[in-house]
């Protein structure tokens, strides 16, 4: 039996490892040069860290579970973290208890009321309940007016930028079960983890243990065809040539499903142009000099042009940067946004004009280098009654199968997720690889 696993982003090498581990043969194909998709790594100068930041949670049962079942156990770092707003042209810290009920920007009763929106939000069961009210609609109704312009319009801006008016309740009920229950489990103090070296260890090391168990991962390998093999199985095309698989999986995005698979292998219900993702443009800056002690800084002031910031630096050691720090500036927008067609120069300079306004006491002299990084689709905009529009696939053949974050419609995106997608989707797998396989044809690649 041989698996072919089309897309090495975080999705498909997890599933790589999931399904080597039953002795079955796989291949995983990434058309980029390197490993990881939107998890993957990038070369800072100095030193090598995730080009997008990615943090670990305590409550990230399934991804901890995996990064232990990979070796990586005593890699995995835990740090408290701070969460900073940047209210009034103030920076007030967030990051315990105490410092809630000390927040200037709400009064006693706002600050009751918060707790009674988080308290009653992570008790809530059925996601269908909160699919049709918007989230602004939600969070005032269950705290007023004034909670949500200080604390939750901020915060929801970091995640979701201009458009978070337009998603609905189920985004900030998953945020608060993912992100609340956290800090209840480490007690009362925020942690955050990450891997030592980044998700790049996490990578190699999945890589590795393919390559232990006679399987792999390819890169610059971009599928450019998917059809049935008549003789059973499925064919890939790629660089040039083909190869035949028992059963293949499709991890990339559905966009790309549709341009390369044959027509006979799925069926997409609903229109997908229905569906508005958000991309990301993000700044790095790397400096000689902390910029914040926050890991994220929820900002609400509409003069400063990103979302939020992410001081990765806050948590990483720096023995892991090569003694810099590094700063992530990240702007969530949709495909309309004037953004994507502007030059980098040009978004560097918008930036770094964001950056002087919100640090204008930061001696940018301490700038050691600037890096714009942009993923045109990263996850839907999960707008009002987003289950019913959201496109459903269903494979015509039995040897074919799609697996990606499309279909996460109870959670945000986030690689726990994946992970207990992977687990889930595995349970019934592991009964299609103990059948008999059936391609006969040699391969031309
Ligand atoms: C700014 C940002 C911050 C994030 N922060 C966090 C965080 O703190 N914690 C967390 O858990 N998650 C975080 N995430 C989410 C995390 O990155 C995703 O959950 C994860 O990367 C999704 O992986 P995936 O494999 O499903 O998708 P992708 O990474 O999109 O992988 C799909 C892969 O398919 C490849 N592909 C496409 N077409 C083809 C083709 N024709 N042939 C072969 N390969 C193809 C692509 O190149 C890509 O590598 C963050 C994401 C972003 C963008």
């Amino acid at each position: 039996m041989k698996v072919g696993i089309v897309g090495g982003g975080f999705m498909g090498l997890v599933l790589a490892h999931e399904i080597s581990k039953t002795n079955t043969k796989v291949k995983v194909f990434e058309s980029d040069s390197q490993l990881g998709g939107l998890a993957t790594h990038y070369d800072f100068g100095s030193f090598i860290w995730d080009k997008f930041y990615h943090v670990i949670l305590p409550t990230d049962n399934h991804l901890i579970n995996l990064i232990n079942d990979i070796g990586l156990e005593e890699s995995l770092q835990w740090r408290r973290s701070m969460t900073g707003y940047y209210v009034n042209k103030k920076f007030y810290s967030i990051s315990s208890s105490k410092e809630f009920l000390l927040f200037p920007a709400l009064n006693i009763f706002d600050k009751i009321k918060l707790a009674y929106t988080i308290f009653y939000g992570s008790k809530i069961k059925d996601r269908k309940k909160l699919e049709g009210i918007s989230v602004r609609d939600w969070l005032v109704k269950m705290g007023g007016e004034k909670t949500y312009e200080k604390f939750w319009s901020p915060l929801l801006k970091a995640k979701l930028g201009d458009n978070h008016d337009r998603v609905s309740a189920v985004f900030i009920w998953t945020y608060i079960k993912r992100l609340f229950q956290a800090r209840s489990s480490a007690a009362q103090k925020e942690h955050m983890g990450y891997v030592s070296g980044g998700y790049k260890t996490i990578f190699d090391s999945i890589q590795q243990l393919l390559n232990e168990k006679g399987s792999e991962a390819i890169t610059n390998a971009s599928i450019e065809r998917i059809e049935p093999n008549p003789l059973g199985g499925i064919t890939l095309h790629h660089n040039g040539g083909e190869e035949h698989f028992d059963k293949v999986i499709f991890t990339a995005p559905l966009n790309i499903l549709e341009k390369v698979s044959s027509p006979d292998l799925f069926m997409l219900s609903n229109n997908k142009e229905a569906v508005e993702y958000l991309g990301v443009i993000c700044m790095a800056l790397i400096t000689k000099e902390p910029l914040t002690p926050y890991y994220v800084l929820n900002i609400a002031d509409k003069e400063v042009p990103f979302t939020g910031v992410i001081g990765m630096s806050s948590l990483v050691d720096l023995e892991q940067t090569d003694g810099s720090y590094i700063t992530y500036f990240p702007k969530y927008i949709t495909a309309d946004h004037d953004y994507w067609c502007k030059s980098n120069e040009e978004l560097e300079a918008i930036f770094l004009d964001g950056v002087r306004r919100l640090y204008p006491e930061y001696d940018m002299k301490a700038v050691q280098s600037v890096h714009m990084n942009k993923a045109f689709k990263v996850q839907p905009l999960q707008v009002l009654n987003y289950s019913d529009i959201i496109p459903k696939i269903k494979t015509k053949h039995s040897d074919f199968f799609v697996l990606n974050t499309s279909q996460f419609v109870n959670d945000t995106l986030n690689n726990n997720s994946v992970v207990n997608h992977v687990q889930s989707f595995m349970n019934d797998f592991k009964i299609e690889l103990s059948s008999k396989p059936k391609t006969k044809i040699e391969n031309t690649l």
